[in-house]
């Protein structure tokens, strides 16, 4: 029933189906919700808001509950969607932890299943090992891959891992989406881990209130995704790590991009190591010293042991590649406008990394006082790549084309 009602809403034109989805998708996105919201979110008269959610509801898309607060009388009825019979898979793939989980439409994770690789695999071996691992997971749910609504991968970290050069992304995604569409009876998605973890950030914490939400992560690469008014519109794998390349400094260092002083050279786990041992050749002390004997053996693992040992030199680092970080955000905000910015990554949860890139971006936005931005750190779950991939999937269902 669900199956079949949704794949009308993704194929029909007709104009009640189309009200239908509008609809299903506000009270996807938005409830529970009140009908009169549902209404003008919509921009439909209340009659016919009310006439098309009963029929929704006779579908059983959508049940009521009276959990709403009462304005005095009668309490008000909160329609949501009906997750039963609802099943996505997310899939991260990733060399250190791929991870799997089965949802339902409210996204809440129903069983989850992390798998790491010991050895070097192709990322078609990677797949047919991860879709066993699928088939397993739904067997111990009473689920077949049939009764998926689909299934969303990301497969940047594998293309990265690869070295694939950009120009080439859209051959190998095109092989890579029939490798897997020839093996499984489901819609299949893919897509970027910054575009899925942006949405699952959003659908899950911020769609009632944020109308203009960035979200950005800091890591070896660093990313952005934005979204405006309630509208995914994920940006082409291939330039997912595009906001690491914006100048900071035109005469600052050349950037593998052929740029002169791109954000990367300043915030991302490469520029804070380069930091770190170019304050350690001028013979500046630190913790380092005494946990390697040799400059080469310098890694992010050892960078982030000295942190958490609060070695003033790598804190100093991480700090200007914070601040760095914020000013880049307050130059994309003062471009959006965007009302709630999230930071996410690896970096974002080290010592006082979060802190410094807040302050930064309040400093460089003080001067506009009406900008208001909330600026808040990830969710430090490792499962919401996964959680966005499986979301954006009933999302794909409801686009308007
Ligand atoms: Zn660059």
């Amino acid at each position: 029933m669900l199956h079949t009602l949704l794949n009308e809403f993704r194929t029909s034109k007709n104009s009640k189906t189309q009200k239908l989805k509008v609809l299903y998708r506000l009270i996807l996105n938005h409830g529970p919700i009140r009908a009169e919201t549902l209404a003008s979110l919509a921009s439909m008269k209340p009659a016919t808001c009310a006439r098309l959610l009963d029929e929704l509801s006779k579908c059983q898309l959508i049940s009521t509950s009276e959990l709403g607060e009462s304005t005095g009388g009668r309490k008000p009825i909160l329609y949501s969607i009906n997750p039963a019979d609802g099943y996505l898979v997310g899939i991260e793939m990733s060399d250190i932890y791929s991870t799997i989980v089965l949802q339902n439409l409210k996204l809440d994770i129903l069983g989850m299943v992390k798998v790491k690789y010991e050895h070097l695999e192709t990322a078609e071996n990677m797949l047919d090992h991860l879709l066993n691992k699928v088939n397993t997971l739904l067997e111990e749910h009473h689920l077949k891959l049939e009764s998926l609504l689909g299934i969303g991968i990301a497969i940047d970290h594998i293309l990265e891992r690869d070295k694939l050069p950009y120009h080439q992304y859209s051959a190998r995604i095109q092989e890579l989406y029939r490798y897997i569409t020839d093996k499984v009876p489901c819609f299949v998605l893919l897509g970027s881990g910054i575009s899925f973890a942006a949405f699952a950030e959003y659908r899950l914490r911020y769609a009632s209130d944020s109308q203009r939400f960035l979200f950005t992560t800091c890591d070896t690469d660093i990313r952005s995704c934005t979204i405006i008014n309630n509208h995914y519109a994920p940006a082409p794998i291939s330039t997912a790590q595009a906001f690491g390349h914006t100048t900071i400094d035109i005469n600052g260092q050349r950037c593998e991009c052929g740029s002169f002083g791109c954000l990367k050279q300043y915030s991302s786990l490469s520029a804070i190591k380069t930091r770190i041992i170019k304050q350690l050749r001028l013979g500046k002390p630190s913790v380092i010293n005494e946990l390697v004997n040799h400059e080469s053996e310098i890694n992010y693992h050892i960078i982030f042991k000295a942190l958490t040992l609060n070695d003033a030199l790598c804190l100093e680092a991480l700090e200007e590649a914070a601040y760095y970080y914020g000013i880049a955000i307050a130059n994309a905000v003062l471009i959006t406008q965007a009302d709630v910015v999230v930071c996410g990554g690896t970096l974002t949860p080290k010592n006082h990394f979060f802190a410094v890139t807040k302050k930064s971006i309040e400093d460089k936005l003080s001067i506009f006082p009406h900008i208001k931005t909330r600026i808040y750190p990830a969710n430090d779950s490792y499962e919401i790549v996964a959680q966005g991939a499986g979301g954006m999937v009933i999302q794909n269902y409801l686009f308007d084309y």
